[in-house]
């Protein structure tokens, strides 16, 4: 580990890397860990907001790459055409992506990503039975809509990511994903370890040597056949490389990235799109403010001043002065804290043991390995 305290992420930068929009709430799929309130409610989100949210964006998007991520509910259900009027007034130098099931993707789909140069990530847990978390409205398996809508993404050659969800690390399931991944044919794979967060409130506490050994087994996996970017796993490595080079404090952004997420109805939640949707008692909406009325770049130049915001900043620093981990991880996410701690201030929590600690335990545990 980095022997001196790492200097990266002190306050918010006042200009994010990329905005999460919302189209719609509606998601046409019902997966049992999903974390979304509003899920089965079709709340789209108006033009306006997206001109809105475009006035700030186009000047970011003009000083370099820029990033547009639209995350739902389900993208694809707010419809071609109101998806077509969401992305007109951004201008050509921002990246549109979408998160999708891919359940909806189709040729016509496929044609729109095209046109709009959209760039897709398909969310999907790995073969058939992995999937069984995974239903539609009537209860009935996605999954044969989700490999039909990457059939279609594959027939017009377009290239895409996939995100996986884990729920139980056990062996021979990294290997298992791994291959079937390299099938599937995507270009990026993250491996999310499902979290406690928003309405799914399973537990999230696994055995540290399942998790440790399904990271380790992933990076032994992954360098039989590299022709995956593995998100966690380079990351890690590239962490582990940096320590060893004595620049692993370069790789911490200096200041949190803002990250808004804006909500169908253009409310902005900074840090952590998981908590769009919910309130609390002490912390009321989230909110930062509203890109109806207030434009996004002066939301986030205040966002600081939020008072869960505030907070979260306190436990960033607490982390920083008390865990090992810190220059890798960064401080963690908002919403974790939340969700599992029910406050900001915490530090560590089950989602950083799995996707943080035991992530980088297990490139290490691999390392040592195959000295
Ligand atoms: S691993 Fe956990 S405790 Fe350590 S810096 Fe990250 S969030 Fe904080």
């Amino acid at each position: 580990m980095a022997a001196r305290t790492p200097e990266g992420m002190r306050g918010i930068a006042a200009v994010p890397s990329y905005v999460v929009m919302q189209p719609t709430t509606l998601c046409n799929l019902d997966c049992a860990y999903c974390y979304l309130p509003l899920r089965a409610a079709d709340r789209r989100m108006p033009v306006a907001v997206a001109e809105a949210v475009a006035a700030s964006v186009n000047p970011w998007s003009a000083g370099g790459r820029f990033s547009v991520v639209w995350h739902g509910g389900e993208p694809l259900a707010a419809g071609r055409e109101h998806l077509a009027a969401l992305l007109a007034p951004f201008g050509p130098d921002v990246e549109h992506h979408v998160q999708t099931n891919a359940t909806l993707v189709d040729d016509a789909w496929c044609a729109f990503f095209a046109e709009h140069r959209v760039r897709v990530s398909v969310s999907v847990d790995g073969p058939r039975a992995r999937n069984a978390e995974r239903v539609t409205r009537g209860g009935r398996p996605a999954y044969d809509r989700i490999v039909a809508g990457v059939a279609a993404l594959r027939r017009h050659g377009l290239p895409f990511s996939a995100l996986a969800v884990v729920s139980r690390p056990e062996p021979g399931l990294a290997t298992e994903l791994y291959d079937y991944f390299l099938d599937l044919g995507c270009e990026v794979l993250g491996v999310n370890i499902e979290e406690t967060e928003g309405v799914n409130t399973r537990t999230n506490a696994r055995d540290a040597a399942d998790v440790t050994g399904f990271w380790a087994e992933l990076v032994a996996a992954w360098r039989r056949d590299p022709r995956i970017h593995l998100r966690e796993v380079e990351w890690s490595l590239r962490y582990a490389g940096a320590v060893l080079a004595g620049t692993a404090d370069d790789l911490l952004p200096r200041h949190l990235d803002p990250i808004p997420t804006v909500g169908h109805d253009g409310s902005v939640v900074v840090l952590s799109p998981e908590l769009a949707g919910f309130s609390d008692p002490r912390y009321g909406d989230f909110g930062s403010g509203n890109v109806l009325t207030t434009p996004l770049s002066e939301i986030l130049a205040g966002a600081g001043r939020t008072p869960w915001v505030g907070e979260f900043l306190t436990g960033v620093e607490a982390c920083r002065s008390s865990c090992a981990y810190f220059g890798f991880c960064g401080g963690g996410h908002a919403a974790n804290r939340y969700f599992e701690l029910g406050r900001f201030d915490g530090t560590e929590t089950e989602h950083c043991r799995n996707s943080k600690i035991r992530l980088l335990e297990g490139v290490l545990e691999h390392a040592r390995d195959h000295q």
